[in-house]
């Protein structure tokens, strides 16, 4: 399974990671950690950019971050015109920060800054498959 199946538009091509899609259909979200260095990547990249090194573990995204900051998208790029309005989000888990999409179920109304939240994958309608940032219980 490659990355043709992942989220709307490839934007995890950087990473070189066909693995983070499989993690994902098996209900994980994936980092990165370099070996040598220690640095976190989300979403994850296979070679290290500090070390320039391909050594790196996969480590799973669990439990709750807080939301740092995030932009309601009313025009999107291309690839994501239909979708709008959405919202981008910086969460901060324990030791990495992520970025992605809120769930659609979150309204704007009951957006807070420092809001517990969790990332969880899902499947989109195409069968494509992408994950979102949740209230976390
Ligand atoms: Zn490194």
């Amino acid at each position: 399974m490659g990355l043709e199946n992942f989220g709307r538009v490839s934007f995890t091509a950087e990473a070189k990671a066909a693995d983070f899609v499989t993690y994902l259909e098996q209900g994980k979200v994936m980092a990165t950690r370099c070996r040598k260095c220690g640095t976190k990547y989300f979403p994850p990249k296979v070679d290290c950019p500090k070390c320039l090194l391909s050594d790196v573990d996969w480590i799973e995204i669990k439990g709750s971050g807080r939301l740092n900051t995030y932009t309601v998208v009313n025009y999107g790029p291309s690839g994501f015109e239909d979708d709008t309005p959405y919202t981008l989000a910086i969460v901060d888990f324990r030791d990495i920060r992520t970025f992605g999409r809120l769930s659609k179920d979150i309204k704007e109304n009951d957006i807070q800054i420092g809001m517990r939240l969790k990332v969880v994958p899902v499947k989109l309608p195409d069968d494509r498959i992408s994950y979102e940032f949740q209230k976390a219980d």
